[in-house]
């Protein structure tokens, strides 16, 4: 007859080793949760659908007639902005709609362009810009400012409000406001008072002419 079978071990090693195991099982599901609950934030947004497209209006003051061009290597449904009368630099950029600003800062590097030495260096990107978002996905975007945005990071925008004047920061050939639209993280063709602007392609130059019905609410 066999006498009692051991490991060798003291017994209460076991009944220690239960409740660490335990703790580990217990680590292990949160994790899981943690994990799952983590892809859930990230992912569900990402497939809720854009919400319908808000009325946008161009980014520059009410009954200016503006020019709206694109040229090949921009990129698809990018939009250049520039006067047809008047000086270019410092001229009000606008937001299209209303929202809340999510970036107001230096995207790349400023160069050294300015009023006063419009040949200065290039810069990269961007230069000074601002990013709107409308809610239900929709976000436009305004680069190459002048100066430093005049709103910042969070702030509650109307359609109209000034944020920042035209220039030629970041990698920008002459003073206009780069503009683009975007639904979810597409940009998409840019609609401005209820009509597609028509620049859908950086495949060749377009250019057109659009007045601003970016006016003031009639109270
Ligand atoms: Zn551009």
């Amino acid at each position: 007859m066999l006498g009692p079978v051991t490991t060798g071990r003291p017994t209460t090693a076991r009944s220690h080793r239960r409740p660490r195991s335990r703790a580990i099982r217990v680590v292990l599901a949160l994790v899981a949760v943690a994990a799952v609950l983590g892809i859930a934030v990230v992912v569900v947004p990402m497939l809720r659908p854009a919400g319908p497209r808000p009325l946008f209006q161009m980014p520059v003051t009410c009954g200016e007639t503006w020019q709206l061009s694109t040229y090949p290597g921009h990129d698809d449904y990018d939009v250049d902005f520039f006067p047809t009368e008047g000086e270019t630099w410092g001229r009000p950029v606008l937001a299209s709609y209303g929202g809340t600003v999510t970036v107001a800062g230096i995207n790349g590097s400023l160069g050294g362009r300015t009023p006063e030495n419009p040949d200065g260096p290039r810069g990269r990107g961007g230069g000074y810009w601002v990013k709107i978002d409308h809610g239900g996905k929709w976000e436009t975007q305004y680069l190459h400012m002048l100066e430093p945005p005049l709103v910042t990071v969070g702030q509650k925008v109307a359609q109209g409000d000034q944020i920042g004047r035209l220039g030629s920061t970041g990698n920008s050939g002459a003073p206009h406001l780069h503009y683009e639209q975007r639904r979810g993280w597409e940009k998409v063709e840019t609609h401005f008072d209820g009509t597609p602007s028509g620049i859908t392609t950086d495949e060749r130059e377009q250019i057109l002419r659009r007045v601003s019905n970016n006016c003031p609410a009639v109270s």
